[in-house]
């Protein structure tokens, strides 16, 4: 009995090598038909024996590539119209949907890493192994469409054997771009000082040596260099550090497996999933060990597993279990991506570099994401991610969403779908801001924009070098959208609702608002489509020297706490507040460059120095991050400081007040951390329920990198459960300003 089955598949299944598979699948039982890219997915005509043609479809759906992902089969009966083989048809017209142009970088398949091990194969300790399932992508591509001569490898020409697997439809490197062996692909050295170690077997065998001998290694990966030590020797960590500038910014590990992945850090399932996933994100988790100098002061390490097969020959070779893996720069500089630029940059940092021949067409950091009351949540969107599709947008015309000038992405929208690029990091440096040049230019040409009809979105803040950026280009239309409505706006676009009407809770560090002050607390009720009004916030406080403020939480302190009454002399024990803060209280007594401000993240340092965090910060947010660990290490059952809600406004004063009190009577750090921390979740907890119940809102969305708190999110998340409420925070794109791109381009896709 022959039949015949009309199937169609939507989801991840398009530049995934999902075609190939559809082909080699039908041709392993015997099938007919064809299968081609259409629309929103892949469309496939199958016929043939009954049986054979039920198993085709059973392992279509048990066994589809690794990175690609089935949201939904329909299958009908067809007619059986006697085909002779099976194909692999051109594309309907419009069939390429955009998301198939650029995929994102994939790790090393299963199938590749057996070949890497096997004896025989040809491919054997290949650093540069890859096939359709796995492998770089954006990070190797020049141009489009997406083939070879347009990628880094179009400098080494296919060997014959190559070729052959490249050319023939049932193999597993059937148009996979940057096949390449020993014999025609490129290669990777060592660099040690003036010595060069050529091989890879040899370049492996001394990086390894060095690794144990606790030296520092830069590594080439995929999107950018690494700098590499043994995580568990205390000295190597310090030397980078130091080398680094790097004072206590906490490094990313990359463990040798899962196993010792579990031995580093408590996993959840769900962050077991994030780590094993085909982005194979950096996943940051309660540290299991202590590891001298990896993350100083903080509760959590950050961990991955090996992705290229580099990695796994590093490890195979006997590199330590657990390896610090940072992005290789020095501080605050973006990830370094060219050979020359890195051994210049990073001599001096490195004793040596394991150097690939393949170029990186663009810097690609490793993403990272952590396991949050909501569910996985991604903290920073790169490799893996970018620059996939997070959510559709109905545009009438193509947009390009600029972000913020911190944790800098750029947003385009076209066809109706967002596209979110890699973080490209603070744009007041100016590798970084070279990047996100580069980038809108690589975005903008890869999807053919027009800059005619393009509609450029920027913050609303006349200083970002991003709007001074905007401003300067020749689009059609250049919109500004304020920083918080940006963050709710990423979060309801994530979650495809709109029109939806929901009370949006935005707390972060700094933000530019409608009246010009730093805002940074802010109750919005609204959607999209109608716009958002301001109805609630904390209640203003002043803050001395603008921006300098954000970099020492004393001076954020002298603001918050000028309208406390009965202060106590802060510069005494046990507060010992440093010269910054007398000179700060003076500017405010002067009224001298002060600033109204609502910032979350200054109560949040005003907090921490309050409890003895008084230095100057090394990285953003670091106050705010020591604070949160703080507080894990006391019990949950504290109760919470008062935090009350005074109209429209929440009134911190008698929060710090609390913190002042228990900080004199001797109570310890910790418990007050905690305390804080409940008091601020329960204050905004209070203003949602009140806020929702006059307006009959079912929904609150969260955002805002105050949110990225694990503590504080579990704390409120807690709190809002027993209401009928929906609760939204972002999940693909961060809820730090790494977001902000995707929210300004909702918030300008219903413009007319
Ligand atoms: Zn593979
Ligand atoms: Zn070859
Ligand atoms: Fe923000």
């Amino acid at each position: 009995m022959k039949k015949a089955q009309s199937i169609r598949i939507h989801g991840v299944v398009q530049g995934v090598g999902f075609r190939p598979f559809v082909y080699r699948l039908a041709h392993s039982h015997g099938l007919c038909g064809w299968v081609l890219n259409a629309g929103e997915g892949v469309q496939i005509h199958v016929e043939g024996a009954a049986p054979a043609v039920d198993r085709f479809v059973q392992d279509l759906q048990t066994q589809p590539p690794p990175a690609s992902r089935i949201a939904e089969i329909d299958l009908a009966d067809a007619e059986i119209q006697g085909f002779a083989e099976f194909e692999i048809r051109d594309s309907e017209a419009g069939g390429n949907a955009p998301t198939v142009r650029i995929s994102p970088d994939l790790p090393v398949c299963a199938s590749c890493l057996e070949e890497l091990f096997s004896g025989e194969d040809r491919r054997r300790g290949y650093p540069y192994i890859n096939c359709t399932d796995c492998g770089p992508r954006y990070s190797i591509i020049l141009g489009l469409p997406y083939d070879r001569p347009r990628t880094t490898m179009r400098d080494w020409p296919m060997c014959p054997r190559c070729a052959a697997e490249y050319s023939d439809p049932l193999d597993r490197r059937f148009h996979a771009q940057p096949v390449a062996c020993p014999d025609c692909g490129p290669h990777f050295h060592l660099h040690a000082g003036d010595d060069v170690v050529n091989g890879e077997e040899a370049a492996l065998r001394e990086a390894v040596r060095l690794l144990r001998a606790r030296r520092i290694l830069a590594v080439k990966g995929i999107g950018g260099y690494h700098l590499s030590c043994n995580a568990h020797d205390r000295d190597a960590v310090a030397d980078l550090r130091e080398r680094k500038f790097r004072k206590e910014k906490p490094f990313a590990l990359m463990a040798r497996d899962l196993n010792v992945a579990r031995r580093l850090v408590k996993l959840s399932p769900e962050a077991e999933s994030l780590l094993i996933s085909s982005q194979s994100p950096v996943v940051l988790a309660p540290a299991r060990v202590a590891l001298d100098g990896v993350a100083p002061e903080n509760g959590d390490l950050g961990v991955m597993l090996p992705y290229s097969p580099l990695h796994h020959l590093l490890f195979a070779y006997g590199a330590p279990a657990a390896l610090v893996m940072t992005s290789a720069n020095r501080s605050s500089e973006p990830i370094a991506y060219e050979d020359d630029e890195a051994l210049e940059r990073l001599s001096g940092i490195a004793d040596a570099f394991l150097i690939g021949e393949r170029p990186i067409a663009r810097r690609v950091d490793d993403s990272v994401c952590a396991v949050t009351a909501l569910g996985p949540a991604v903290l920073r969107r790169a490799r893996g991610y970018a620059p996939g599709a997070v959510a559709k947008l109905p545009a009438d015309r193509p947009i390009l969403a600029l972000g913020g000038d911190l944790k800098n992405t750029i947003t385009l929208v076209v066809g109706g779908e967002a596209f979110v690029s890699q973080h490209l990091g603070d744009l007041g440096n100016y590798d970084a801001f070279r990047a996100f040049q580069e980038t809108v230019h690589d975005l903008t040409s890869m999807y053919e924009v027009k800059w005619e009809t393009l509609r450029v979105v920027h913050d609303l803040h006349p200083e970002y070098v991003s709007s001074l950026f905007a401003q300067a280009l020749k689009a059609a239309e250049i919109v500004a959208v304020q920083h918080h409505r940006a963050h709710i706006a990423s979060v309801l676009a994530e979650h495809d609702a709109l029109d939806r009407r929901v009370l949006g809770v935005a707390f972060d560090g700094t933000g530019f608002g409608d009246d010009g002050a730093i805002w940074g607390s802010e109750f919005f009720i609204g959607s999209i489509e109608k716009g958002f009004e301001r109805v609630a916030h904390l209640r203003p406080a002043v803050l001395p020297g603008g921006d300098a403020a954000a970099r020492h939480p004393v001076q954020a302190a002298a603001g918050f706490l000028a309208g406390l009454d009965d202060l106590p002399d802060l510069t005494a024990e046990p507060f010992n507040f440093p010269r910054r803060y007398i000179q700060a209280r003076e500017l405010i007594e002067k009224d001298v460059r002060v600033f109204p401000t609502t910032s979350a993240g200054r109560l949040f340092d005003t907090a921490a120095a309050l409890l003895g965090f008084t230095r100057e910060i090394s990285f953003e947010g670091q106050a705010a991050i020591w604070l949160e660990h703080q507080a894990r290490g006391a019990r949950p059952d504290i109760e919470e400081h008062p935090l009350p809600l005074d109209g429209k406004e929440l009134d911190f004063r008698p929060l710090l007040a609390a913190v002042i009190v228990d900080r004199k009577a001797g109570r310890s750090v910790p418990e007050i951390a905690r305390a804080f921390h409940h008091g601020l979740a329960a204050g905004v907890a209070r203003a949602v329920l009140d806020l929702t119940a006059q307006e009959r809102l079912d929904t609150v969305v969260l955002s805002g990198g105050v949110f990225q708190n694990r503590l504080l999110l579990e704390r409120l998340v807690n709190l809002l459960r027993t209401a009928s409420l929906a609760v939204w925070c972002n999940r693909e794109v961060p809820a730090n300003d790494g977001g902000l791109s995707l929210g300004q381009a909702a918030m300008a896709c219903l413009l007319q």
